[in-house]
């Protein structure tokens, strides 16, 4: 049978169709293969970073604790030392012990922190300019700022431990930040925070008003103006948008007496008492091998003797299934762990960049950040908890991780540059110029701002009161808020 060309036109052109199609299969198959190629480099790198920066993470918080344990063991050796010179009645060596014991306070933590770069170094972690320039920002401000400024009646705000103390502590800060800093302390308290009690110095605030989280509001400032001449109701249904300046002022920061180092701070008090006050608990609990001579000759006599402090000391609240917080442990802490103290909070930074096509550049930098908490452990005997009997005494053998949310590091983490930075140079200049005095270049700012759906906003404040207005949306707020319960869940990491 003759084929008409007709037909024959017709088939040529679909075989080329075909081939065609082929074609475009192929490259689809191709460009595919492509993406799961990339994809797979990338997810087989952040999961490398993702280790490297916990491995990183963990490894610096669990150096720093330890050096916190075989500090304090110091602090704790030198008391014995001090009692033992107290029986030879030789009070130069007792003040020689004392000025050790101030400086070791300091000098320990300072240990701690050099060798928890290390620690990140030796796991792959690389220097982060952003943290190195803040210690040495730092460092400048305890030297030049600490010693100069005064409190309202024109005392030291921050009195000097010991002669020249600040220059030394600030020659120490720079020291470690002159070999990079890889692992930021997390857990810093600096002398310059304010301590609490203002919805602008809660990072909570803002991330409410940026995620709509009425809520917030219900649960943290229920009442916030009822010491005001407004009737008492939310934050957000109290709040007058600017001007003039609705907040309260910040708070002062207090005038005290300073014992610890800022980062990796050991939580120490120093007691003026007689041995006496010690020993006899000490005795009373049935300890057969102490090695304190608690011979009558010192017993009565009232010296200055290096004790943990009972607001840093105290029982481990944030890890009581329980508590407040809810805390989501199976059983209860061992009586023999209970007690919070001294603690290691470690934030790492670790830079990658992807190259499977993103929303915007081919190349997206992205970043990994992993915080650790690590705590020293001991015991002084076969049940009692090192700080049983107030003083300090050698007894930290362990280390070991803790969860974050149960460790001593403030909200929002004391290395959130961003955040520092706004609590520190932009709040007093909002609190006096209003919505004019914000810094564009910042989130927590812009949180804060006029603009639409934010918090100067009146439109938006009264969208959050309309919704909490209604009885059922309300009850949201209690009922939907999980196993983290009043504040809507609980900070907990791995
Ligand atoms: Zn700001």
């Amino acid at each position: 049978m003759k084929k008409t060309p007709t037909f024959q036109f017709i088939k040529s052109n679909q075989k080329n169709e075909r081939s065609g199609q082929t074609m475009i299969f192929i490259i689809m198959i191709l460009v595919c293969l492509t993406i799961v190629v990339m994809l797979n480099f990338d997810v087989h790198k952040i999961i490398r970073t993702k280790t490297v920066t916990q491995n990183a993470g963990d490894a610096a918080a669990l150096m720093a604790a330890r050096w916190q344990g075989i500090t304090l063991n110091l602090e704790g050796e030198l008391n014995i030392m001090h009692a033992l010179a107290m029986v030879n009645d030789d009070n130069d060596t007792i003040d020689a012990i004392s000025n050790i014991q101030a400086r070791l306070s300091y000098v320990g933590p300072m240990i701690a922190f050099m060798a928890a770069q290390q620690a990140a170094k030796n796991n792959g972690i690389y220097v982060n300019d952003d943290f190195t320039a803040r210690i040495h920002e730092h460092a400048d401000k305890v030297r030049y700022v600490y010693p100069t400024e005064p409190d309202n009646n024109g005392n030291p705000l921050f009195p000097e431990p010991w002669p020249n103390a600040w220059s030394e502590y600030a020659d120490m800060l720079d020291t470690v930040a002159d070999n990079g800093i890889a692992a930021a302390p997390d857990n810093q308290h600096l002398y310059a925070d304010y301590t609490s009690g203002h919805p602008l110095l809660d990072i909570g605030f803002y991330e409410a008003v940026a995620g709509r989280n009425w809520c917030w509001f219900v649960h943290n400032y229920p009442n916030y103006n009822v010491a005001r001449t407004d009737p008492p109701t939310t934050l957000l249904e109290g709040y007058k948008s600017y001007p003039p300046t609705w907040w309260p002022p910040l708070p002062f920061i207090p005038n005290r007496q300073y014992i610890n180092s800022e980062t990796f701070g050991l939580g120490i008090n120093k007691l003026t008492t007689t041995f006496d006050s010690f020993a006899t608990s000490y005795n009373a609990a049935g300890s057969s091998d102490s090695h304190i001579n608690t011979s009558s000759s010192i017993s009565n006599q009232v010296s200055t003797w290096y004790g943990y402090s009972s607001a840093a000391w105290s029982k481990w609240d944030s890890m009581d299934v329980h508590g407040s917080q809810n805390f989501p442990v199976v059983g209860t802490v061992r009586p023999q762990y209970n007690y919070t103290g001294a603690d290691a909070v470690i934030r790492i930074i670790a830079d990658i960049t992807r190259i499977t096509p993103g929303a915007g550049d081919s190349e997206v930098p992205q970043q990994i950040t992993w915080t650790a908490a690590a705590k020293p452990f001991g015991m002084l005997n076969e049940a009692d908890r090192p700080n049983a009997f107030q003083i300090i005494l050698p007894a930290f053998k362990d280390v070991r991780l803790i969860p974050i949310s149960a460790s001593s590091t403030p909200s929002g983490g004391a290395f959130n540059i961003p955040w520092r930075i706004h609590i520190e140079n932009h709040l007093t200049k909002y609190l006096a110029e209003g919505p004019n005095g914000l810094n564009p270049d910042c989130w927590y700012c812009s949180q804060l701002s006029a603009a639409k759906g934010k918090w100067e906003d009146p439109l938006f404040r009264q969208t959050g009161a309309n919704w909490l207005a209604i009885p059922e949306n309300k009850n949201l707020c209690y009922t939907q808020s999980g196993p983290g319960g009043p504040g809507g869940g609980t900070r907990v990491a791995h």
